[in-house]
């Protein structure tokens, strides 16, 4: 059996391996590449392996960065199934349409400026059309249901408890009469999330190969730390005649949102105020948590049973799908509005942003990870002027920012989800992390557990031998990674160079960079 890391390998995005077992090629995930430029550059190269030999695929969740490049696996070849859960299945139906929607925005405001300027124009990675056409290659597969894709190889999804529908996949597979097992966590959950299980327990397995986004990181606070802090914030507002706005991802987090709201209406710490959902993707969203009762934990489904739907779907919840109903949330005074993107940098938030942030009575309530140079980002560092569809508005608001909201594992949670293990791999591989995070956590595992552990590179081809595994070969990935810091040498030079006024050097930078690009 070998491996090739074609994605998330010192790097958080991009999920995907490709393995290859006696003459079948497949894939754990086909992720889209996020963050900055460099990195997203990964999105429009080709695959280092032929789509169109590819024999089926296993989906581990819904989040883009692992499923972001299907559409594009199918558009240039690969026609055969996809194992996922129905619930993975369903969200994939909604974000893929709107990643390809996405895709086709972005490039025809990129084509507007090489338009201008005389250019060849760029095509969309894949479109909303492309993501709806590869639906029908999506197979279902429950929990803990063992399946047989080829001869001599059993595959299970365990439940990961990161997001509604998330799996970890072990591969069982014979080689030279031997069995071996590979399990891939995918994205790690974390216990006593809001709505669903904790993460599977795992005896035992061969090689694993574990994500590390909080390598390097404790989560501090949480619902139960924040609840009596959130049930201020929402009172105080609304008692001077403000808004409670919350950006929120339309996936897991408003779901999650809307728990804690019921939560704390049963526990009589809030009234029940005016709620709405404004985020098309979201309300989709949120329809498919309220049918997917199956992936909950015990206690919210016995909500369910109690309530007699979704405890989430709150009686004193409006959902605002069209722009019209969206547009007259402009005037409300008095009720806690949910909208997208988590980190306000599109969507309808930013519509509510614009109308409540100069108004000091109103509060504004982030609960994820804000990337710098955000929107969001930018507000929690407390600026005070911000610029939105082209307005200057002065921050009047209060912002707030919950602490704890993240669905995956710390280190500590991970190496105690590791310390379940009975028997400990002969192998683990360090993936989906930032480098100095996927570092951090083989060193804390190799204290701990003294495993060999290997943080693979992009396109670094490994072989399984019980004896050893080792590095075997090197897939060439086309682009140039540029990190952030290189970037910022780079126009420093720049600039030197221009100052100079030494025009030639420039010239012969530009025909280099043309050259990588
Ligand atoms: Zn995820
Ligand atoms: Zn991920």
């Amino acid at each position: 059996m070998k491996i090739t890391f074609c994605g998330a390998a010192r790097t958080v995005t991009g999920s995907c391996y490709l393995l290859e077992y006696e003459d079948k090629k497949f894939l754990v995930d086909c992720g889209l590449f996020q963050g900055n430029k460099a990195i997203k550059e990964h999105n429009y190269g080709e695959f280092p392996f032929n789509p169109a030999e590819i024999d089926f695929v296993i989906l581990t969740h819904a989040h883009i960065d692992h499923s972001g490049l299907l559409p594009k696996l199918c558009k240039h070849g690969f026609n055969n199934p996809i194992y996922t859960t129905p619930a993975t299945i369903a969200l994939c139906e909604i974000l893929l349409p709107d990643s390809g929607y996405i895709q086709e925005m972005e490039v025809e405001r990129k084509n507007k400026k090489l338009t201008r300027a005389g250019k060849k124009l760029l095509e969309p990675i894949y479109t909303a059309a492309d993501a709806m056409t590869m639906q029908h290659l999506f197979s279902p597969v429950e929990y803990n249901q063992s399946f047989s894709p080829v001869e001599g190889m059993e595959i299970t999804l365990r439940d990961a408890g990161h997001i509604l529908g998330s799996a970890m996949a072990a591969v069982n597979y014979r080689e030279n009469n031997e069995k071996y097992k590979i399990l891939f966590t995918g994205d790690l959950g974390r216990n006593d999330q809001v709505l669903i299980e904790d993460p599977f327990i795992v005896d035992r397995c061969d090689f694993l190969v574990i994500e590390s986004t909080y390598g390097n990181r404790l989560h501090t606070g949480g619902f139960e730390v924040e609840k009596p802090h959130f049930a201020k914030i929402i009172n105080d507002t609304i008692a001077s005649g403000g808004n409670v706005i919350i950006p929120a991802f339309a996936v897991d987090r408003t779901q999650d949102v809307l728990m804690m709201i019921y939560e704390m209406q049963k526990e009589n710490l809030i009234k029940e105020y005016p709620v709405y959902v404004d985020s098309p993707l979201a309300i989709k969203a949120t329809e498919i948590f309220a049918s997917s009762l199956e992936c909950f934990d015990e206690e919210s489904k016995q909500l369910c049973d109690v309530e007699g739907k979704a405890p989430f779907i709150l009686d004193n919840l409006t959902f605002t799908p069209t722009s019209e109903e969206s547009m007259r949330l402009n005037q409300i005074k008095g009720a806690i509005i949910i909208s997208a993107s988590g980190m306000a940098d599109a969507g309808r938030i930013k519509h509510h942003l614009k109308n409540n942030l100069w108004r000091k009575e109103s509060s504004v309530v982030f609960f994820g990870y804000q990337a710098e140079g955000a929107l969001g980002r930018r507000l929690i560092d407390k600026e005070k002027k911000v610029t939105i569809h082209g307005a200057d508005i002065e921050v009047k608001a209060n912002i707030y920012n919950m602490d704890g909201f993240s669905a995956h594992a710390d280190y500590e949670e991970m190496l105690e989800w590791l310390s379940h293990c009975k028997q400990l791999p002969n192998q683990m591989f360090v993936t989906h992390g930032d480098e100095e995070s996927a570092l951090a956590f083989a060193d804390k595992v190799k204290e701990k557990y003294n495993v060999p552990i290997i943080v693979p590179y992009l396109g670094d081809v490994v072989e399984l031998k019980m004896d050893g595994v080792k590095v075997v070969d090197k897939k060439d990935f086309a682009t140039l990674v540029i990190d952030d810091n290189l970037l910022a040498d780079i126009n420093i030079t720049l600039q030197k160079i221009t100052a100079n006024q030494d025009i030639d050097k420039l010239i012969r930078i530009r025909d280099f960079l043309k050259n990588i690009s």
